[in-house]
């Protein structure tokens, strides 16, 4: 059995204790860099220097410098009270300095800062009535002087985890670092200039200037290009199996088709004829269709999904619908039955829900095939669901799959085509992480007549105002959603904010309001949801769990509180659920006031533009990459040192790499392909390496 080599080892062992860390401080820092390993704080990349490096006669010391320089003290001075410093005086030739010291014992002082005694002292000069002075100085023997003359990495750091701690840790971790056999090829690293990736990582740590911050600096390009390289070659080798998978002809569907178009109340875009056109290509060909359909909420995508399962019914196949939750699956089914009811075609839905007999039944028409057409949750990929005969599969992700999810999916159902279709307008970067070589279509044209939702910005002191508003447009019949800060990494704390909200909104506008969030039970949260729906609610409290794309038309007005707080694109997401019917729809961000310049510039971005495409552009310009797929827990996109806002260069010259790899190598026998085995351990692509053992 194929295993992680052994030279990884160290580089897996927990942070926990290593010098310093100890099991308190350890979950902190786990928390802090992401995972409990060495290679995560390895990966913990630091953000600034201190320069200890400069030094110089105390007498022409500058204001406000960190310098390093020897002295001999001169006297002690011990604090009259708690609450004033002990002040220690040193000096050297030139001049005399006063070392403060807040909080400090005398015995430690006295054996620390003998009388007489020469010492290296380093820290910030500062002046103090005329006289210089040196807070907290770090103090060595002059015979260690070269200790504390250094450059000194600063780290992002957590309460409870000082920088000092944190470099103590990655000290000891940096000796735990191993040479790897190489994986990048040797061109490519002779041409860009690349270190080792031992060495690459070491220096990581050790940043001598500014430019090593950068992300552009050869040591930090070479981490980042390990990194995507990882990624690609994961997806590579994913899309390699799917492609060798046969597919089937599906010839373009007419008949059933026409008979849809009769009924259908609109005329396609151009955006969803081109990616219909494209499906149809691929559908047509012989080898296994995997295509993204990507378009804002509300640009149309289930239609453009209903023509191509029109193909493999008419071909005789069967084709499925599969739906994130249950409310979700529901509205499908009620959006198509029109549609397949015109073109005589059978459908049934499948979701947790059903159970025993009904279940039974529904699960033998799907084994004859007496339904065509399948729409359901993933209940319908379930292990005891056969297929008479599956030929195309369409999932509509909304950003709740990750790579993992698509590999079982992928062993599921061999042969047949799939479409993934999402509401995350994806910059190209990202997509090539999440999805690799996948085609992709873009619905980025809306249906005609539909009018801009207008968006507003208030801050948290305004609130008055907007609930003012509220019950004027209540009272006309208008539907709300209002929804509550995201608290990162707390559930609870997201709850407890959106009860509150609850309660007070309801103390204002009594009964008419429910709360739905991410801990309840699915079946009650999608109660809630339908009365919603139906119009028994006028108000809905929700988490982020409503991102997913509930329909309602009523509902024209979004209300987001802590909007700051939000990812772009998940506010174009929110705010994408309104806007859906024919009248004039408005989007409420509230914020708590200061605004920082980046959250100001990206509120009003929500403002200037309801492009999808734009906004994601700008979410990844602005934050680096951050979690626009909402896919972090996957693993697609949370790079440690990877930036695809800096980075989308390597990520296309990685995603070539790994083509080229998998097209010459593709069990990675080679003694490269070995590297790469290693490199693939390294990021914990085990999933993937098990298929490369497969062969
Ligand atoms: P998505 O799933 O992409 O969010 P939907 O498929 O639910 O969007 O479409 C949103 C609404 O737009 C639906 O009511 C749908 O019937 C309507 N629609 C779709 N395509 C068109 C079109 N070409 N012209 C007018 N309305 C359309
Ligand atoms: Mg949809």
């Amino acid at each position: 059995m194929s295993q992680r080599p052994f030279a990884l080892d160290p580089l897996f062992r927990a942070v926990t204790g290593l010098p310093g860390i100890g099991p308190r401080n350890g979950k902190l820092l786990e928390n802090l860099i992401s995972g409990p390993k060495i290679l995560d704080l390895l990966f913990h990349a630091p953000v600034d220097f201190i320069d200890r490096r400069f030094s110089c006669p105390i007498a022409h010391a500058p204001n406000g410098k960190i310098m390093t320089t020897e002295v001999t003290i001169e006297r002690h001075f011990p604090n009259a009270r708690k609450s004033l410093p002990y002040r220690v005086k040193a000096s050297d030739e030139s001049g005399a300095i006063s070392l403060v010291f807040f909080h400090a014992k005398k015995p430690w002082l006295e054996k620390l800062l003998p009388i007489g005694e020469r010492v290296i002292i380093s820290g910030k000069v500062e002046y103090f009535q005329g006289q210089p002075q040196m807070m907290h100085p770090d103090i060595a023997k002059p015979s260690a002087r070269d200790t504390l003359e250094t450059v000194e990495a600063i780290y992002p750091l957590t309460a409870g985890i000082t920088n000092k701690v944190l470099r103590k840790a990655q000290q000891s971790a940096l000796s735990f670092i191993p040479a790897l056999p190489e994986w990048v090829d040797d061109a490519h690293k002779n041409r860009e200039g690349w270190n080792d990736w031992h060495i690459a990582l070491k220096s990581l740590h050790e940043p001598q200037s500014e430019q090593e911050l950068d992300p552009m600096h050869k040591n930090r390009m070479r981490l980042a290009y390990d990194e995507l390289l990882a990624n690609q070659l994961t997806l590579a080798l994913v899309r390699d199996r799917q492609r060798k998978i046969n597919g089937r002809i599906f010839e373009q569907s007419t008949t059933l088709r026409e008979k849809i178009e009769h009924v259908l109340p609109f005329n396609l875009t151009g955006a969803q004829k081109r990616s219909l056109y494209e499906i149809d290509h691929d559908m047509g060909q012989p080898g296994r269709m995997l295509r993204l359909l990507q378009g804002d909420v509300g640009s149309g995508k289930t239609i453009v999904a209903a023509m191509a399962m029109m193909n493999a019914v008419e071909n005789g196949a069967q084709a499925a619908l599969m739906a994130p939750t249950e409310i979700l699956a529901r509205q499908h089914g009620e959006s198509l039955k029109p549609w397949l009811d015109a073109a005589g075609v059978r459908f049934v839905t499948l979701t947790g829900r059903d159970k025993g007999k009904s279940r039974e039944l529904i699960l033998k028409q799907i084994r004859d095939g007496v339904a065509q057409i399948i729409i359901g949750t993933h209940a319908i990929f379930q292990a005891d669901v056969d297929y008479h005969d599956l030929g195309l599969a369409v999932i509509d992700e909304q950003h709740r799959f990750g790579v993992h999810q698509r590999l079982e999916l992928s062993n599921k159902s061999k042969g047949t085509d799939i479409l993934v279709m999402t509401a995350t307008p994806i910059p190209r970067t990202l997509a090539l992480t999440a999805y690799g070589d996948l085609e992709i279509s873009k619905l980025d044209e809306k249906p005609p007549g539909r009018k801009p939702i207008e968006t507003m910005l208030f801050s948290k002191e305004k609130m008055d105002q907007v609930v003012a508003g509220l019950t004027r447009k209540i009272a006309e019949g208008t539907r709300v959603y209002w929804v509550c800060p995201l608290v990162e990494e707390s559930e609870v704390m997201d709850l407890a904010a959106a009860e509150e909200r609850y309660d007070i909104l309801k103390a204002h506008f009594g009964e008419r309001i429910g709360l739905v969030h991410g801990r309840m039970k699915a079946t009650d949260k999608d109660d809630v949801m339908e009365k919603f729906a139906r119009g028994d609610l006028d108000i809905l409290v929700a988490t982020t769990v409503i991102e997913v794309g509930v329909n309602v038309p009523e509902a024209t007005i979004m209300v987001i509180e802590h909007a700051e707080r939000f990812g772009l694109s998940q506010l174009h997401q929110l705010r994408g659920r309104v806007g859906r019917g024919s009248e004039q729809s408005y989007c409420f961000l509230i914020y708590s006031a200061p605004l920082g310049e980046v959250a100001k510039e990206r509120l009003s971005i929500m403002r200037e533009t309801e492009d999808g495409f734009v906004i994601a552009e700008k979410d990844l310009e602005l934050r680096g990459s951050g979690d626009i797929l909402g896919t972090k827990q996957s693993g697609a996109t949370d790079f440690k040192i990877a930036n695809l806002a800096a980075h989308g260069d390597l990520l296309a010259a990685a995603r070539d790499d790994a083509k080229l790899i998998i097209s010459r190598d593709p069990t990675l026998e080679s003694e490269r392909g070995d590297a790469l085995k290693t490199l693939l351990y390294l990021f914990e692509r085990d999933q993937a390496i098990k298929y490369f053992r497969g062969g």
